[in-house]
């Protein structure tokens, strides 16, 4: 393990809960062996910044406690003023889905906030977009390079006359053939691509591109608007119909993308309230002080969300299990507990196919950042969802339709649940990192807030709020709340810019396939 030179500050340690008999060391570079911490407690060796310190001895077998919850089981002996890392742990088991509590603890609804705004851009649906895109929906893979080729050229040709419009993005995918196409897992990639295109930043208009030959034939993406749209020749270009070659088929498609520009073109901004906006959640790259810093803050600002009227959706499954009993017991119903279960419960089941468990979840990068096991990331990944009662539960690839806060199931990869939540609606996003990573989306602003000042300061170009002044005590989580609010709504308007958005770092779309390719 290597760590950065030891801090010269006096040693600082976060402890969240009465409870916990280990704390999180907040000095950058970490703390040397004989520093000794306020509370009187001397450490006995090296420990790195955002790892644990136990604050009593832990007997073999004993509980470690974190977020007031037991984490894992003392492996060995730990003295006092010793580093408790993973090797150390031995992980409990998940809560019992049949055990959980349903809306035993259903929060009251917090004070309502009135007169917040964005400029977005009303849809007829009734859904408002941040950005102004014309999307390209693909049916399959083979399509894939020429629609690309295409937005190249309707980027460079056409989409300069159209200045309402903010970008050209190509809906890219690995699906579409070769697979399983009636097998019940085909609805997660099938729906997914569906409501993908019904994302309030694509402005209700569709132009969806197939090969011809494909499994997955246009219909079966629009769904019930199928005959209505495909009985519209503007909406859909069929590669094998050209019978002069590739330029016949990149000018047809560029032809289609000409009426929607101008289409589109007709938008423009409007003040629109706070309750219009279906905000996404998510974490990527955690270490040991997300659950401190950025994710309370995060949860602060879902709360104001919620309290504005607006959507907010958390995720991540693997993340959120071995704290569903808090969940379910936070459901606005009994019903929504257990909609909330059946998600769980399918997730454990697909896991369990594929010869893995929840326990597959921490990245080495998670590890290095402090966080010994998948019990202590989803203590402080929940934190993310703030304190008001969950209001509603979809499946992956779902469309999300409840105000307040709302559970979408997706996995925790960042590309994937990305995906999923745009798909449920997102306009904005919302992404919380320890370790950094560049991520950014193309169909709706994604915001990265940093866990600790450390990243903020190496990646001040890639970094949009900073929130381990937290760990410092310059700031509190409800500053930092506010701050990540006041920023959504001008993002959403379009008065400042991600720095995602700034340098064009766009993840690619990927869909999740739980169904079997042939
Ligand atoms: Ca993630």
């Amino acid at each position: 393990m290597k760590t950065a030179a030891p801090s010269a500050t006096p040693p600082r340690f976060i402890r969240i809960h009465p409870d916990d008999n280990v704390a999180v060391v907040a000095n950058q570079g970490g703390l040397r062996a004989g520093a000794r911490l306020s509370c009187g407690i001397g450490l006995r060796e090296d420990i790195p910044e955002a790892h644990k310190v136990a604050l009593a001895d832990v007997a073999p077998g004993a509980p470690i406690v974190r977020y007031g919850a037991v984490i894992g089981f003392a492996r060995q002996a730990i003295p006092q003023g010793s580093w408790v890392h993973e090797g150390l742990i031995d992980p409990p088991r998940p809560p019992a889905l049949e055990d959980c509590p349903l809306a035993t603890a259903t929060p009251q609804p917090l004070p309502p906030l009135h007169g917040f705004t964005f400029d977005g851009f009303p849809n007829p649906d009734g859904s408002v977009g941040t950005k102004n895109i014309l999307g390209i929906g693909t049916t399959v893979q083979c399509t894939v390079p020429t629609v690309q080729y295409a937005v190249e050229r309707i980027k460079a040709e056409l989409l300069p006359n159209y200045p309402n419009v903010d970008d050209v993005v190509a809906i890219a995918h690995h699906y579409g053939c070769g697979v399983a196409i009636d097998s019940p897992a085909a609805e997660v990639p099938i729906r997914t691509l569906r409501n993908l295109s019904l994302n309030p930043n694509f402005g209700g208009e569709l132009l969806l591109v197939s090969l011809g030959c494909e499994k997955l034939q246009p219909q079966r993406i629009i769904g019930e608007g199928a005959l209505k749209v495909l009985a519209d020749d503007t909406s859909v270009a069929v590669l094998q119909d050209a019978q002069q070659g590739f330029a016949e088929m990149v000018a047809h498609i560029m032809q289609l993308a000409e009426q929607k520009l101008r289409r589109l073109n007709q938008r423009c901004r409007v003040p629109c309230p706070a309750s219009d906006l279906v905000v996404g959640l998510q974490c990527g790259g955690s270490d040991a002080f997300s659950g401190v810093t950025a994710n309370p803050a995060m949860g602060f600002a879902a709360d104001l969300l919620v309290r504005s009227g607006a959507t907010v959706m958390f995720s991540e499954v693997t993340e959120v299990r071995d704290a569903a009993h808090l969940v379910t017991a936070r459901a606005a119903t009994p019903e929504i507990a257990r909609a909330f279960l059946r998600e769980m419960a399918w997730y454990d089941e697909y896991l369990r196919v594929g010869g893995a468990d929840r326990a597959a979840n921490p990245t080495p990068g998670n590890k290095r950042g402090g966080l010994a096991n998948i019990v202590e990331k989803a203590m402080g990944s929940v934190a993310k969802s703030g304190s008001t009662a969950l209001m509603g539960v979809a499946a992956p690839g779902e469309r999300v339709t409840q105000k307040g806060l709302v559970f979408a199931a997706t996995p925790a990869s960042d590309f994937i649940c990305g995906t999923l939540q745009l798909a449920a609606g997102m306009n904005m996003h919302v992404f919380s990192t320890g370790r950094g990573t560049p991520y950014g989306l193309a169909v709706a602003p994604v915001i990265k807030v940093a866990s600790n000042s450390g990243l903020a300061a190496r990646w001040p170009d890639l970094i949009d709020v900073d929130a381990g002044r937290i760990a410092a005590g310059e700031a509190t989580a409800e500053d930092v709340g506010w701050e990540i609010f006041r920023l959504i709504l001008d993002v959403a308007s379009g008065r400042k810019r991600t720095w995602a958005d700034h340098w064009g770092l766009h993840n690619q779309f990927v869909l999740f396939n739980p169904g079997p390719v042939t």
